[in-house]
């Protein structure tokens, strides 16, 4: 498609904590550089202070190496066109605004807050967009001097061609036209020295080599400003793509960073890391969200990052805003984690175990593996699925005779169930085989005795297969939680 060398950047502001539109951004430029051997430059657009969250760059990078995306340059890693983080730039910026002073096409701008403010309010919908009326632009040198005298610190605003259209390339969207008339004179460089986003983001991606611009769609509007600010500087511009807005699993809504209600009365999750606190692995997120908005052919749906990366193509990009769905995301999160090999799951599911306070080794983790492969949607799943093994548990006495048993009948179970469990060899087969021949010889259904057992050994109604409960948690265990189903019926 192009052959320049690519260079894309994931700029995100440090405003709050990562979240899936951020990712989405992120990964979208993440496997276009991958795709065509360039480089990933992650840059902290940090000049806005009064919304800046200390919290933001640490939940940023954890996510993304988390996510397997890892950037050539950018924060920790450094590079040759770096700092990366923008307030270390504050420098770089004044220069370039003070040089389109000196050539006329930015100025001085001395209006008070409050007469800015008037300006808004008496203007709805009037000439200008925001409000802005050029006051400022043609000051003469004394009016200029009058304020200096009285110490006003200026801002610097961009003059706007006054007439005419600007065009913007975008390539998904091809040419998207504005009239300049309704362009402010934005301010570039604010009175405390720091520049507004769309001149440090221009300088930046200049500075930086940036070949593509891979964004969000809600900056398309920003795009002429960014137009202009590129010709005044007679720079060439990078190739703009504005990626689809996501919208929440009903379809009506943006997918914003405020929680809302799904139909079950949870909330959704929004988050990079409460997504990877629910149990949801790296690969399946990540395969998941390249499919918000982009496919390679409309059905392929599981691809590894490999062939992500293959596959990833710009022009498959859709311009229509694509719906969050989490069901899809659960359901192939169930998938990777079938695919994982066993060791690798267990691993996984140890660390998930070890974080939430239980005790668990490895090898143990390893034999629940099988039981327990198929009826996980997240990783998180398997404390509901094998909590009962690793603490004391709780129920009702009556939950024993569930199924109509009776107690006397129940307190057949479970001594029938004892004394099997103290002869036969712990190991599947035998064991299965040695409870149904206790089942025919009770002459109860088999729902009511595995039923009783279920109820003793988990103090639930549904487990994992209940057998292979019984061969992971060993003999000893097993024959205690019976012991105690005996003394909990006889209290009945
Ligand atoms: N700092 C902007 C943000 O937070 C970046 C927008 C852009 O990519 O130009 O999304
Ligand atoms: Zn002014």
């Amino acid at each position: 498609m192009q052959t320049t060398h690519v260079r894309v950047r994931f700029a995100p502001s440090p405003t709050g904590y990562f979240h899936v539109g951020g990712l989405r951004t992120a990964l979208f430029n993440w496997l276009f550089a991958r795709r065509h051997h360039g480089q990933f430059i992650l840059r902290i657009e940090d000049t806005d202070r009064t919304r800046y969250n200390p919290a933001a760059i640490p939940d940023l990078l954890s996510s993304l190496s988390w996510l397997g995306l890892n950037w050539d340059e950018g924060p920790d890693v450094g590079g040759a066109y770096g700092p990366y983080y923008q307030s270390d730039r504050l420098e770089l910026y004044r220069q370039y605004a003070e040089q389109l002073v000196a050539e006329g096409k930015a100025y001085r701008c001395y209006c008070s807050p409050e007469r800015l403010e008037g300006l808004r309010k008496g203007q709805p919908g009037g000439e200008h967009s925001t409000g802005y009326d050029r006051h400022c632009r043609h000051l003469t040198a004394a009016q200029k001097a009058e304020y200096q005298a009285q110490g006003v610190q200026p801002v610097i605003r961009f003059a706007m061609p006054l007439e005419g259209v600007t065009v913007a390339e975008d390539l998904l969207r091809g040419q998207v036209t504005f009239e300049n008339a309704q362009q402010d004179d934005l301010v570039l460089l604010k009175s405390d020295g720091f520049p507004t986003y769309h001149l440090a983001v221009v300088v930046d991606d200049h500075l930086m080599q940036i070949s593509h611009i891979l964004r969000g769609e809600e900056w398309l509007s920003s795009t002429p400003k960014h137009v202009q600010l590129y010709r005044a500087f007679d720079w060439p511009m990078p190739v703009m793509v504005h990626l689809p807005t996501i919208l929440d699993p009903s379809g009506h809504g943006k997918m914003s960073k405020r929680k809302k209600q799904a139909p079950d009365g949870s909330e959704y999750l929004t988050l990079v890391h409460e997504f990877r606190e629910a149990g949801y692995l790296p690969e399946a997120m990540v395969n998941f969200i390249a499919l918000v908005g982009w496919s390679p052919d409309d059905k392929t749906e599981f691809m590894e990052r490999a062939d992500l990366v293959r596959l990833f193509d710009l022009s498959k990009v859709s311009k229509a805003a694509a719906a969050f769905s989490y069901d899809k995301l659960n359901h192939m999160n169930a998938a990777y984690i079938r695919s994982l090999g066993a060791n690798d799951l267990a691993g996984r599911l140890q660390r998930v175990l070890l974080a939430a306070g239980y005790q668990v080794d490895f090898m143990t983790m390893l034999a629940w593996v099988p039981l327990v492969r198929e009826r996980l949607e997240t990783l998180e799943d398997i404390e509901e699925l094998i909590g009962f093994s690793l603490q004391p548990i709780e129920y009702a006495a009556e939950q024993l005779i569930a199924e109509k048993l009776d107690r006397e009948t129940a307190g057949r179970v479970l001594a029938s169930a004892i004394e099997v469990l103290q002869r036969t060899e712990f190991e599947e087969a035998a064991l299965e085989a040695a409870l149904r021949s206790e089942v025919e010889r009770l002459a109860i259904k088999a729902r009511q005795y595995f039923g009783c057992l279920r109820t003793a050994i988990t103090g639930k109604s549904v487990s994992p297969p209940l057998v292979g409960c019984l061969v992971v948690m060993g003999r000893a265990p097993v024959l205690e939680r019976l012991q105690q189903a005996q003394d909990k019926l006889a209290a009945l």
